[in-house]
């Protein structure tokens, strides 16, 4: 499936800070309790960094414990990419931007209602913004 936005490696380590090339470009994970909007409560919509895709509304932020912002469901499950990770032995779901293939994140099934979906996301990767 083609992307939107597509671009070089070259040109996403230019566009973006080291931090989040590592997160958005390499898979990385940032560390918990470190990211600026982990517990953040402020209303706004968290868009993807890399590109500006809408991906996640304030309204379906929940405090999960983690360290991570955590997000119960997308603004639209168009607007993500979920996709089967089994890197490191484990098995889990990754979360990415569907616009620009930036990494997001992962998915995990013990979420709140009304989704019972935990969208584990990394702050460097959001960009929240205010409607
Ligand atoms: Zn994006």
């Amino acid at each position: 499936m083609a992307r939107k936005i597509q671009k070089t490696e070259d040109e996403w380590k230019k566009e973006l800070s080291p931090a989040e090339y590592q997160v958005c470009r390499q898979k990385g994970t940032e560390p918990p309790f470190t990211g600026k909007y982990y517990a953040s409560k402020e209303p706004g919509v968290y868009k993807c960094v890399a590109c500006g895709n809408p991906l996640f509304d304030s309204k379906t932020k929940f405090e999960s414990g983690t360290g991570w912002p955590s997000f119960y469901q997308p603004v639209s499950p168009e607007n993500v990419e979920i996709d089967e990770d089994h890197s490191y032995g484990m098995r889990r779901t990754e979360v990415m931007c569907n616009a620009c293939g930036a990494h997001l994140g992962h998915v995990f099934p013990d979420g709140p209602k009304p989704t019972g979906l935990r969208y584990c996301i990394n702050s460097v990767a959001l960009k929240l913004e205010d409607k």
